[in-house]
């Protein structure tokens, strides 16, 4: 059904009384079109100061999926879905030690694969995802790894956070995947708040100053994995803590401000 026109006030008798109730219409900023960008509390500066902090504490953060090429990088990538980094190192060493390229990892066959990788969760998928973009490896790139995040995402087993590691790890490309620890830090910090990985990623890459954007996602992923923790936070451990503005925080003075010993996984 149509709406109602409203008269046109031209066209009314200065007696009209009509006339005098223009504020009926709707204010104009109602008709703005609604931007989808949510207010967090933080300003550039404490933004700024959050990632210095964590380029102190690791200027140099390393992925902890071990890996010697860019193929073992995604195949690492691929099976370290809902399984830890060090439990899929375990398993890869020998695998890796077999098949480092996709031919290899074909002539291996997805019976022993399977059997490689069986301690690490969803091993049959997992192995059949293996032989499946390796498969598609050498006969769609040449053998190669493809560089591009469109490109990376139509390997079987490879979605966009894997892409986003891949991209980043093995060809320089910053990029920010967002998995379980970087997601629990937008949202706990309210510093990039969303409902998805994909709303999350979108946030951080608005905030995320350029000079560090390379590292953000190992920061992220380090700082949620051994100081911001999923069931409790150790704020006592934390650089951040006087930046912090999460409601589960327990303590506002942050921890001395030095480089860490490297990463042992
Ligand atoms: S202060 Fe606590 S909640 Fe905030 S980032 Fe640090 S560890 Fe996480």
């Amino acid at each position: 059904m149509q709406k109602p026109k409203s008269p046109d006030p031209a066209k009314l008798s200065p007696g009209d009384k009509t006339v005098a109730k223009p504020a009926r219409a709707k204010p104009a900023t109602v008709r703005k079109p609604q931007a989808r960008r949510v207010k967090i509390p933080y300003s550039p500066e404490e933004i700024h100061e959050i990632f210095r902090r964590f380029s102190v504490q690791r200027p140099e953060p390393k992925g902890e999926l071990e890996h010697v090429n860019p193929f073992t990088l995604v195949v690492a990538v691929a099976l370290s879905a809902q399984a830890t980094d060090s439990g899929v190192n375990k398993a890869t060493r020998a695998l890796f030690a077999i098949a480092d390229t996709p031919e290899k990892m074909l002539a291996l066959g997805e019976d022993r694969v399977r059997d490689l990788i069986k301690t690490i969760g969803l091993y049959r998928n997992k192995a059949k995802n293996v032989i499946a973009l390796s498969r598609k490896l050498v006969e769609d790139f040449g053998g190669e790894v493809p560089r591009t995040r469109e490109e990376l995402v139509t390997l079987p087993g490879v979605g966009r956070k894997t892409a986003n590691v891949v991209m980043s790890m093995a060809f320089g490309v910053p990029t920010l995947a967002v998995d379980t620890h970087v997601f629990r830090i937008g949202n706990r910090l309210r510093i990039a708040p969303g409902k998805t990985p994909d709303e999350v990623e979108a946030a951080f890459l608005k905030i995320i100053p350029d000079e560090y954007l390379f590292h953000a996602h190992h920061w992220l992923i380090l700082h949620g994995r051994y100081c911001c923790k999923a069931r409790k936070p150790e704020c006592e451990r934390c650089v951040i803590a006087d930046i912090c503005k999460s409601p589960e925080k327990t303590c506002d003075v942050p921890a001395a401000l030095v480089e860490l010993p490297g990463q042992v996984v």
